[in-house]
């Protein structure tokens, strides 16, 4: 009989795939593990899990899973799942009013006070910049994802501790994901908006269960919500699906709720008919 540790996370790299549980996920590689109730986040590899992996963990793992342990697969986080690393989708439109650049620049702050990753769109240009720089400059680690052909177009912030360059913009998508495990959408325009449905609808079709949450300042984003609305009224939505994300009015407030946020027990989330 198969048994894992309470708080044992795993990283698979080949997959942004989210499981629920460790049963689901051995059960996907052919192990009978029923005694597994383990909320787990696949998590991919990457220098932030790598950094949090500890021996114990690792040989608990390699005791228990040894098939899972070649190429490919790797230890994460122990412990309760918290977040390491937030992805942020913001504008890039460097003639924003002053506030919207303020609260990008104090998000910066508070995610380097609370030990928090960044990864991002990879410009300097905009709320992407900002947040960018006063993250790092607070000793963040800064993540950027830029494909080639905006480097130019967007300044390619050269300054971020890494800078991964895609191909194509859908690839920025993905890997930003995979690198993140919460969203947080600043105001932005049709770029921005463009990101957040997309990792709101990945969400409703279960690919993953990170936390999401929309910095809605001064009412910014309560036209989105009220279309919103719309869906759950006219049931083009399910109105379970109101849980996929979350609106703060406040930066400390929008990181509390991802810091917070505990994945939903099997059978209880969104998924619900209602
Ligand atoms: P915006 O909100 O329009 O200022 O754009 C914010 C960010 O989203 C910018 O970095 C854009 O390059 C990026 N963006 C725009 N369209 C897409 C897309 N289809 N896929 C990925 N990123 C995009």
């Amino acid at each position: 009989m198969l048994s894992v540790e309470q708080g044992t996370d795993f990283v698979r790299s080949d997959s942004a795939f989210f499981c629920r549980s460790a049963k689901l996920q051995l059960a996907e590689c052919g192990f009978q593990a029923n005694t597994c109730r383990l909320q787990l986040r696949l998590l991919r590899i990457q220098r932030q899990t790598t950094r949090y992996a500890t021996p114990e963990v690792g040989s608990c793992f390699t005791h228990c899973f040894p098939a899972l342990t070649g190429e490919g697969f790797l230890v994460g986080s122990a412990g309760v799942a918290t977040i390491q690393t937030v992805c942020v989708y913001c504008s890039s439109s460097e003639r924003l009013d002053r506030h919207f650049r303020e609260a990008a620049r104090l998000l910066g702050r508070e995610l380097a006070r609370r030990e928090l990753g960044l990864v991002y769109g990879g410009g300097s240009v905009g709320l992407m910049g900002e947040v960018a720089r006063e993250a790092q400059a607070g000793g963040a680690r800064v993540t950027g994802v830029i494909p080639e052909f905006m480097k130019e177009r967007e300044l390619a912030y050269e300054a971020a501790d890494e800078l991964i360059i895609t191909d194509t913009m859908r690839e920025r998508k993905q890997r930003m994901e995979e690198l993140a495990d919460a969203f947080l959408v600043l105001p932005g325009g049709f770029g921005t908006l463009e990101e957040v449905i997309e990792i709101i609808t990945l969400k409703q079709l279960e690919r993953h269960a990170k936390p999401i949450v929309f910095l809605n300042q001064a009412g910014f984003y309560d036209p989105l919500f009220a279309f919103f609305e719309r869906l759950f009224d006219g049931k083009f939505a399910r109105e379970s699906y109101r849980a996929l994300y979350h609106a703060a009015e406040q930066v400390e407030e929008a990181l509390s709720y991802l810091e917070k946020y505990r994945e939903p027990e099997p059978g209880e989330p969104w998924f619900r008919v209602s």
